[in-house]
């Protein structure tokens, strides 16, 4: 094999949140990441690995004080089950830090002194909801109160969990902080903003996200539309300047000469893998730290993240970073979301499961993490655990096709040949181990499906040969050298099989390794075959089967257990499960009772008349920076004009496919100021209780501005 010249990789997954369990969903990206990192390891390069937990902000402080302990006793207690969690599935952190670290602290203020120097720091007055009970600014999520558009009570700062309408918090009817149940007063305070909007980072993001900057796009191509949207076109000045400071009380890093001011979680949370490193660095001799943060070297920068959070590791990151002098990251992997069954997790019907309760469950943390691969490819799609198939392909594939070869070759080699195996070469042989170039490609490129295909038609091959030649019939004289020399081919072809799914299955290759009597597998190997006469020791149980009451005492674990804890509100919310971090807002507690059983009040034809309905077409549909769930739309009423319209329909439309589109909408409503703009009107769609969201289109012939009666 030619060797390829030594790489120097830092690899980082997305920081959990120091708030809640690690479950199956956050997991997706740490299996994904190791895996990586441990096909790196096994090529031979420097490749580091670095996370730490997620641990400043509100939600933190807030669940401290509910639990009657400081949020250093709190991180500290999370830090520890999270560390648990990860072992338990052999994600192989080199260091697993605290964004509460003097390290982050160190490259926070760093980063911070260095955009203010280059005046993209800007400080200025806003107001702001207030508790005067708590004496605490509120975050949008910690605000709750009638939606202003179908009454609904309890509903968050930011959106309606019943008529799915987006507003800002101040538009809320009735306001109450849900921290302490007082009415809320606005009030001023000034706030530090990070100026994205300056014409450098536009331009600098502009060339970026799209690759004039780097070798390799640092961006999937489906994340780098995406950034082009947010960026809007050359000359457009869509970003806006980012808020990266919270008023006292806050459990974070205070910013030096601004007292009572601290950094925002999400400024210091991607700083912290810099801050991880530097920890490891600093007990590491063999580590350059600078060489990875430090511009012009030939080190390698890799993030993981899920999809969600691309807004901060694409456009906020980089932007601190380049204007701070540091090098910006080689390229930002981002992954899709989990879901189970085809659906998202669900506390109800216990499918959030947590990694705790899986592995003490006895589950084999390896099945999933040859499941997940078997799912995950290089782009951004969500990914589905299906029960039945994950319960059909282990079985089938690790210990139907793969354990197989094993389990039925090396019992007459230990027992019949002194654990000798004799001398071996073959075109099948040849085969599989020229397929290593390909596989790591496939390995490299993210694409483990497709590694694992791969290799499970090599299995496949190796056990057609097992069958053709029948191990168990031949050597009825005792010492009959073909019996030894099929059982050896055998052997020698899953030390490779093994060598192919060591990064997916490094414990059982470890167990593999013990029994064959080998030093640990590296890529490289796939090169030789093991020696005539060399000595294995005896088979022993590698991988068991799954059992289906397993699979459902684990649901029913979860369904169980959760059930108290979901009155909490702050934890992870069920529905993004994503990687990390504060959600933008709590876990939502589905609006029982919705809208679509009971029928509204009757109204007279002359109350149904005020409301005048007209065809519009939507001219233009975008994305708005920093909502999770509208969308922009431009609306062409033919003779009465265009109209900008508010559409909480994200979820279910993606903007481009809107364009062009006719709909319906109420074009007499008073338009109301949001905090993205002014909003002049409303498009009608269909809902139940389920998810999923129907816009209104007329039939053929109707044209914009035509009445609806
Ligand atoms: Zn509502």
């Amino acid at each position: 094999m030619p060797t390829t010249p030594k790489r120097k990789i830092l690899v980082t997954s997305a920081l959990p949140y120091a708030n809640g369990a690690i479950h199956l969903g956050h997991l997706v990206e740490y299996i994904q990441t190791d895996i990586w990192v441990r096909f790196q390891k096994m090529r031979g390069h420097e490749c580091w690995y670095v996370c730490a937990d997620d641990t400043h902000g509100t939600p933190i402080m807030l669940r401290a004080e509910k639990e009657g302990i400081t949020p250093e006793a709190l991180i500290a207690r999370v830090h520890g089950e999270h560390t648990r969690d990860f072992a338990g599935f052999h994600v192989a952190f080199d260091n697993y830090h605290s964004t509460h670290s003097e390290e982050t602290r160190f490259y926070a203020n760093d980063i911070y002194a260095k955009l203010q120097a280059a005046g993209l720091i800007e400080v200025r007055a806003i107001e702001q909801f207030y508790d005067p009970v708590k004496a605490m600014f509120l975050p949008d999520r910690y605000i709750k109160g009638e939606c202003p558009r179908c009454g609904a009570k309890d509903q968050y700062g930011d959106s309606c969990e019943v008529c799915g309408a987006a507003y800002a918090p101040t538009e809320l009817k009735n306001p109450y902080s849900a921290v302490s149940g007082a009415t809320p007063v606005r009030k001023a305070s000034e706030h530090y903003f990070f100026k994205l909007s300056d014409p450098r980072c536009q331009d600098f993001l502009r060339r970026w996200t799209t690759g004039q900057l780097t070798p390799e796009p640092p961006l999937q191509p489906e994340a780098a539309n995406k950034m082009q949207e947010w960026l809007g076109a050359e000359g457009e000045n869509k970003l806006s300047d980012w808020d990266i400071s919270r008023d006292a009380p806050y459990f974070g890093f205070e910013i030096p000469g601004a007292p009572g001011k601290f950094f925002y979680v999400w400024l210091d949370a991607p700083i912290g893998y810099f801050g991880s490193f530097r920890n490891l660095a600093a007990r590491t001799p063999a580590i350059d730290a600078a060489a990875f943060t430090e511009r012009g070297t030939d080190t390698e920068l890799y993030h993981f993240i899920g999809k969600d959070i691309l807004y901060f590791h694409a456009l906020f990151w980089p932007a601190m970073l380049h204007h701070a002098g540091y090098r910006t990251p080689t390229r930002i992997f981002a992954h899709g979301f989990l879901t189970v069954d085809g659906q998202k997790m669900s506390k109800s019907r216990g499918t959030f499961i947590t990694a705790e309760s899986y592995l003490k469950q006895g589950l084999n943390p390896e099945w999933l993490r040859y499941y997940y691969a078997a799912k995950l490819n290089g782009s951004m799609e969500d990914i589905d655990l299906s029960l039945e198939d994950f319960i059909a392909r282990v079985n089938s594939d690790l210990v139907g096709k793969y354990i197989n070869i094993a389990s039925r070759c090396t019992g007459f080699i230990t027992k019949r040949f002194n654990g000798r195996l004799a001398p071996v070469d073959s075109p099948l042989l040849r085969d599989t181990r020229a397929a290593a170039a390909t596989i790591a490609e496939l390995y490299e490129a993210r694409e483990y499906g497709k590694a694992l295909r791969e290799v499970m038609a090599l299995a496949d091959r190796a056990n057609q040969f097992v069958n053709e030649h029948k191990p168990w019939e031949l050597g009825k004289l005792e010492g009959d050298s073909l019996q030894q020399q099929v059982c050896s081919e055998a052997i020698n072809l899953f030390r490779l099989l093994t060598l192919y799914l060591k990064p997916v299955l490094p414990r059982l290759a470890e167990n593999v390794e013990r029994f064959l009597n080998i030093a640990p597998l590296t890529w490289a190997d796939a090169d030789t075959l093991l020696a005539a006469g060399h000595v294995i020791n005896d088979y022993r149980h590698l991988m068991t089967r799954i059992e289906r009451r397993q699979v459902e005492a684990l649901i029913a674990a979860n369904r169980e257990s959760l059930a108290p804890a979901a009155s909490g509100g702050t934890g992870p919310s069920a529905g993004t499960v994503s990687s990390t971090h504060p959600p933008s807002r709590p876990s939502p507690s589905k609006g029982e009772g919705g809208e679509s059983g009971a029928l509204a009040p009757e109204i007279t034809l002359d109350d149904f008349s005020k409301i005048d309905l007209r065809i519009a077409r939507i001219a233009q549909a975008e994305h708005v920076e920093g909502a999770d769930k509208l969308i922009r739309l431009t609306l062409d009423l033919g003779p009465l004009g265009t109209r900008q319209v508010f559409a909480g329909i994200k979820s279910a439309y993606d903007p481009a496919a809107l364009t062009g589109r006719l709909t319906v909408m109420v074009a007499n409503l008073a338009p109301r100021k949001m905090k993205f703009g002014l909003s002049e009107g409303m498009v009608l769609a269909a809902s139940g209780e389920g998810p999923g969201l129907y816009l209104l289109e007329p039939d053929s012939g109707a044209q914009p501005g035509m009445r609806v009666k």
